[in-house]
């Protein structure tokens, strides 16, 4: 990252490096500030997750984003960029754009139409703040002369007083995703909190994905996944490589390698009781069918095994208690994650305590910020992880200063 200049560079206020989501925002707040701004990214299109994120339809922030919805090595990191934009700030400038939105569940907001209005909606307000954005240049070396930042592509030489780094996590490398971000931030001394996959598929060693396939398709709509003292309550979806769904998304960021996931597919239900009942009031009922009003048939016959075609009245309290666990503490040991190919997100990374939570900016090294998931703060699913974009985006994008 530190090979020498040739030329005389183009000279800004600020280069921001990543146009993602965090990037785009950093630089519309800092161009409308009156800031000269280049906006620099090796991808041929700008906010290319925000284009697929929600199924198109964009998950663009949600009601609840506090910080107990973020995984970080300092969970309090994220509350000031959090509580000075929030997600109403966010849902009135979409607004002004037109832009229709709903919620879906859970204080998830979604677009009525598609993810690309977000991206619209951004440039739009870089447009307004007249960023220069270069895309389609791949960065070659990041420096510090004593006196700015200067950055050298494939393409150009350009030199700034400050530099933001936006350029995001590992997930998804065909999107773009790639480590420069870590490795600037090392270049000028900060830490890096270890990076893994999140919100990302589980996957099974052979042996225990085998019976697993025969569920493939199957939906359970309200279950509660644990890992430790961690607990989601959403829809749990059996694939042909394993588990996914919100629920098992949700806990991959806070699975480790060699623990174990307990599923209950009937949260809330006394499901011992009413099986205990089931046998007093329909004693000739096979186990399966007592078990399939809480699950859908095959899952239920699964779950039920060899007791699957016996009827209650002869089944001991033992064996029913036995049924009643096999739904309410199903014990899953994953192999693995499916990795960063299909992760949402990248948990770890710059270490907060080497940043301004006012500002974003390095503590040591003035003028260098780093915003969005390139920072060690991830967000739990629907909507948190764009919401902290925009507002880490905020938080540089008004701290950044005019050069003297
Ligand atoms: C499939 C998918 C769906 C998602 N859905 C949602 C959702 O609905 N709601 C939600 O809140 N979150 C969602 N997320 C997470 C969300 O997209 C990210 O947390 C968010 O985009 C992070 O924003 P960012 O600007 O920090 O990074 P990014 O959006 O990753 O942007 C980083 C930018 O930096 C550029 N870059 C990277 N390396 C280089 C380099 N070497 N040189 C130049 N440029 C570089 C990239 O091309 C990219 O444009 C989803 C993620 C995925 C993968």
């Amino acid at each position: 990252m530190g090979a020498g200049l040739k030329h005389s560079p183009q000279s800004y206020d600020v280069i921001v490096l990543g146009a993602g989501g965090a990037g785009l925002m950093c630089a519309g707040v800092a161009g409308q500030r009156g800031l000269r701004v280049l906006l620099l990214d090796h991808a041929a299109n700008p906010g290319e997750k925000i284009r697929i994120s929600g199924g198109g339809r964009c998950n663009f922030t949600n009601l609840n984003a506090a910080p107990g919805h973020f995984i970080s090595a300092n969970p309090a990191f994220c509350t000031s960029a959090l509580r000075r934009y929030t997600p109403q700030d966010f849902i009135a400038l979409v607004e002004a754009h037109g832009i229709a939105w709903h919620e879906k569940t859970l204080g998830q907001l979604f677009c009525d139409g598609s993810a690309r209005q977000i991206v619209a909606m951004l440039l739009a307000e870089c447009d307004k703040g007249g960023v220069v954005l270069r895309l389609g240049e791949t960065i070659a070396a990041v420096a510090h002369d004593g006196a700015g930042y200067q950055v050298s592509t494939d393409l150009s030489h350009y030199a700034a007083p400050q530099l933001v780094v936006a350029t995001g996590g590992l997930s998804i490398p065909k999107l773009g995703a790639s480590g420069l971000g870590y490795r600037i931030a090392t270049q000028f001394g900060l830490n890096l909190v270890p990076t893994r996959a999140g919100l990302v598929p589980l996957t099974f060693a052979p042996e225990e994905l085998e019976p697993l396939r025969a569920l493939a398709g199957l939906a359970v709509p309200d279950s509660v996944l644990s890992c430790g003292k961690t607990r989601f309550r959403e829809a749990l979806l059996f694939t042909h490589r394993g588990l996914s769904g919100p629920a098992v998304l949700q806990i991959s960021s806070y699975w480790r390698a060699g623990e174990a996931i307990v599923a209950d597919l009937a949260p809330e239900q006394d499901v011992l009781a009413a099986l205990k009942q089931a046998r007093r009031e329909t004693p000739k009922q096979e186990l399966a069918t007592a078990i399939g009003q809480w699950l859908p048939r095959r899952l239920a016959l699964f779950r039920a095994g060899d007791d699957a075609a016996m009827r209650l009245a002869d089944l001991s309290d033992a064996r029913l208690r036995l049924a009643a666990d096999a739904l309410k503490q199903w014990r899953l040991l994953p192999a693995g994650h499916e990795g960063y190919r299909t992760a949402e997100v990248t948990l770890g990374g710059v270490d907060t305590a080497g940043l301004s939570s006012q500002s974003m900016m390095a503590r040591t090294v003035p003028g260098l910020y780093c915003i969005g998931e390139v920072v060690d703060v991830t967000g739990h699913l629907g909507g948190f992880n764009f919401q902290w974009a925009w507002a880490s985006g905020q938080a540089a994008g008004r701290a950044v200063q005019r050069a003297q």
